[in-house]
């Protein structure tokens, strides 16, 4: 069929086939999971959910590569890391346009997923000469005692559908040069960009002379992860996606004892002063609440503006809004691509109409925008004056709607910011020192990541990525995020003659 886009289904489907041939991927068996682009919201290929015990034997042999993997010296492990690097940086267009094929991110969104993918690379083959771990001064004569890091294990990895490829790399480059292997479930909305990633870093494993069963994907749903999640042999958990997953992840791991590292949903908010640059603001708040469409983790959602500049801000805010281009991502030009599917547009409708049931005023936005089939789904973003923090808005609807609420002192501000159940990404637009110190203080934003004078989305990999609350808690990427992926031994040496006991004790 031809939609209006001009675009034959059959010509994506074909592309996105291509370019797993291209990614050196192969075209997976016919099954009952179907990959959809979200640009017109029809099938791209479909292929099979792996089944219960291929699952089992996918843990299998990740536990059987991590008995070799773990005594391999960590920067020869990092070789491999090295090697995808180059594999990403070669094919990262192949990759990129995959992305958004699956994803429906414009073009400019999907290479900078995957240049983060490379960056992370980077940073853990950097981190494989860095695995440092303390050495302290005993209280005993002629003794050493230290810290020593040690690979964990298996590392399973659940992600969502709107990184489907840069999570995966934060976690799987750091876990490899940790000495960990990784079975991935990628989501079910996302599988062919998964199929992709495990092709190159196969390939990568194969021209280093590396274990290519390091690595193991399984494909399919909830239920496909929930074995993961349950089985004793995978040592550590690293899911992201909905605090309605994590719920159930969270306490799963712990009742066998396992580790899990959550990355759940955010609420992210953004303080504007008096004294801020309201030029520079308002482009920064454009980008983090329409961006992706919205469909960031760390997208914002709620704006605490001073009444004293809500009319200036909110005016260029809509102007600008009323600017942005929707529609095709792969298309140039186009700053806001679809969302990812029916479910996601239907959550927008019913924030949106909660919202004005509690007495919000629609400011721009909010319309459908038809001509694009359908099964597709294209939305103007959304702004909404609020009379309250009312319950819709301490949700967060992963759709593009930027709730707007005034202030008159800047505790009240912070004490609103913090209202929410979430606490991943947070902002404050000033230029007055004390108020920026105060957001980043004990008694400021509440937040894993406070910034100022920036938005809240666009993390660099450098720093540790993750929030509070119902966040999770998680922190993957940079800094020391590391050490979630390895146990801590402490070792305590003798190297003289006596044996004093600690604490002074006498024993004889
Ligand atoms: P989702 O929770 O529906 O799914 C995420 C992943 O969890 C998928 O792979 C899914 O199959 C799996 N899953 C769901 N239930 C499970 C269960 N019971 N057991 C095992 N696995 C299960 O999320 P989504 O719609 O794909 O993504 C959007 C959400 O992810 C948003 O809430 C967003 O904020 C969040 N997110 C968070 C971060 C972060 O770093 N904090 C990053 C990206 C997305």
């Amino acid at each position: 069929m031809t939609d209006v886009l001009g675009t034959h289904t059959t010509e994506l489907s074909g592309r996105a086939a291509q370019l797993l041939r291209d990614l050196g991927a192969d075209l997976p068996t016919p099954g009952a999971l179907t990959a959809r682009t979200p640009i017109t919201g029809e099938p791209l290929l479909t292929l099979a959910a792996t089944e219960a015990d291929a699952v089992d034997a996918a843990i299998d042999r990740a536990a059987t590569a991590f008995r070799s993997w773990r005594v391999v010296p960590a920067p020869a492990r990092a070789a491999l890391v090295r090697r995808l690097a180059e594999l990403l940086v070669a094919h990262r267009r192949e990759l990129a346009e995959l992305v958004t094929l699956e994803a429906g991110k414009i073009r400019a969104e999907a290479l900078g997923e995957v240049q983060e993918m490379i960056d992370v690379c980077e940073f853990a083959i950097g981190l494989s000469r860095q695995l440092y771990g303390y050495t302290m001064p005993s209280e005993r004569p002629g003794h050493r005692l230290m810290e020593t890091w040690h690979p964990l294990g298996v590392v399973g990895v659940i992600s969502a559908f709107n990184f489907p490829v840069a999570v995966w790399s934060w976690n799987t480059a750091l876990a490899l040069v940790c000495g960990d292997t990784v079975v991935w479930k990628p989501s079910d909305t996302t599988p062919l960009t998964a199929l992709a990633c495990h092709a190159l870093l196969r390939r990568a494993a194969v021209e280093v002379g590396a274990d290519p069963e390091v690595h193991q994907l399984i494909q399919g749903g909830s239920e496909v992860g929930a074995r993961l999640v349950d089985d004793e042999r995978v040592a550590l958990v690293s899911a992201t996606g909905s605090v309605r997953m994590g719920r159930i992840v969270g306490p799963r791991v712990a009742a066998r004892f396992g580790r899990c590292l959550l990355e759940l949903g955010g609420n992210n908010g953004a303080v504007v002063t008096p004294s801020a640059d309201l030029e520079l603001a308002s482009r920064a708040i454009v980008f983090a609440a329409a961006g992706t469409a919205g469909q960031r983790c760390t997208s914002l959602r709620r704006l605490i503006v001073h009444s004293e500049v809500a009319a200036p801000l909110l005016q260029r805010l809509t102007k600008a809004y009323r600017q942005l281009r929707v529609g095709n991502p792969l298309d140039d030009g186009v700053l806001v691509g679809p969302l990812i599917n029916e479910r996601g547009y239907g959550a927008m409708r019913s924030a949106l109409d909660r919202a004005l049931a509690d007495g919000g005023e629609l400011l721009c936005g909010g319309e459908r925008v038809d001509g694009f089939g359908t099964d597709a789904h294209y939305v103007t973003p959304a702004i909404v004056r609020m009379p309250a923090q009312t319950e819709v808005v301490r949700e967060e609807t992963f759709a593009p709607i930027l709730y707007v609420l005034e202030y008159q002192d800047f505790d009240t501000a912070i004490a609103l910011h913090n209202a929410v159940p979430q606490g991943l990404s947070s902002a404050v637009f000033t230029r007055d020192q004390r108020e920026a110190e105060r957001f980043l203080a004990a008694d400021g934003s509440d937040c894993g990541i406070a910034n100022v004078n920036i938005g809240t989305s666009g993390a660099e990999i450098g720093g540790a990525f993750g929030g509070e609350k119902q966040t999770g808690g998680g922190r993957e990427s940079g800094s020391d995020s590391w050490k979630a992926y390895m146990r801590r031994a402490t070792n305590t040496v003798n190297y003289s003659t006596q044996l004093p006991l600690a604490q002074g004790i006498k024993f004889e």
